[in-house]
């Protein structure tokens, strides 16, 4: 968002006071009932991550779809919170902060939280780099519970052709698309790290498997990936081999 539009949207925010981000309910940023949606963690195989497995909070459809879009495209940068709080009970709800804590004991890399990133259009039309709040707030999370140090480096470049739509086309064309277009910022070393990468949707995966092996490539060790919302599969077009098996978190 730009500073007019910004501008605008503090106006109106004044005239009109917020509904909940996903249905609505006056005078909230997102309701208990809301929020209870990305508190449903799944899992899905991934044997690109030590932990062989990524996570997201909930399922990119519905209330969860409408709340993740008007944080991330219409500007309602007040859901950071509430999305920050979903991401860091992930992190613990998956196991990710007992893996941080084990494997840190017994080696010294840094732990790292990476945001996914957006193309150079996309942070333009936003005025922001909106994975950065929760990032942030997720390293101050692990600092607290492991008593690693954990930081954040914005790590990742996406120099996509047309940024990372959901509506685009499918897996295959997506992941062609994408192939040499993300990459580490000369920059940020990632040697000896200890990453977690964290994305808004993660819809074939196509970007996030971009990522994390460009990371791997520079010497990183990548962790997991938590997102916020996955589109449950079979909805997408992927192959059979592609299809991931979902499994809920306990
Ligand atoms: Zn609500």
């Amino acid at each position: 968002m730009n500073s007019m539009a910004r501008a605008c949207s503090m106006v109106v925010n004044l005239l009109f006071p917020r509904g909940c981000a996903g249905c609505d309910k006056p005078d909230e940023v997102l309701c208990e009932a809301c929020r209870a949606l990305f508190s449903q963690p799944t899992a899905q195989s991934f044997d690109g991550v030590a932990m062989q497995r990524w996570f997201a909070c909930g399922w990119y459809h519905g209330t969860v779809r409408r709340a993740v879009l008007a944080w991330k495209d219409h500007g309602d940068e007040e859901c950071d919170r509430a999305f920050a709080d979903a991401i860091c009970a992930l992190a613990k709800a998956s196991g990710v902060i007992d893996f941080v804590r084990d494997r840190h004991g017994s080696c010294h890399d840094v732990v790292v939280v990476v945001p996914a990133p957006s193309s150079p259009a996309s942070i333009r039309r936003r005025g922001r780099k909106h994975m950065m709040p929760i990032a942030k707030h997720l390293a101050g999370f692990l600092r607290e519970e492991t008593g690693c140090e954990v930081t954040v480096r914005d790590a990742l470049e996406n120099r996509g052709v047309k940024g990372k739509s959901v509506q685009t086309s499918g897996a295959a064309q997506r992941s062609q698309r994408l192939k040499g277009h993300v990459s580490v910022c000369p920059s940020v070393s990632l040697r000896n790290t200890m990453v977690i990468l964290v994305d808004d949707i993660v819809t074939t995966g196509a970007t996030m498997r971009s990522c994390v092996e460009t990371m791997r490539k520079e010497g990183a060790t990548v962790v997991t990936v938590l997102a916020l919302a996955h589109t449950p599969a079979g909805t997408q077009k992927v192959g059979p081999t592609q299809a991931w098996s979902r499994t809920q978190v306990q």
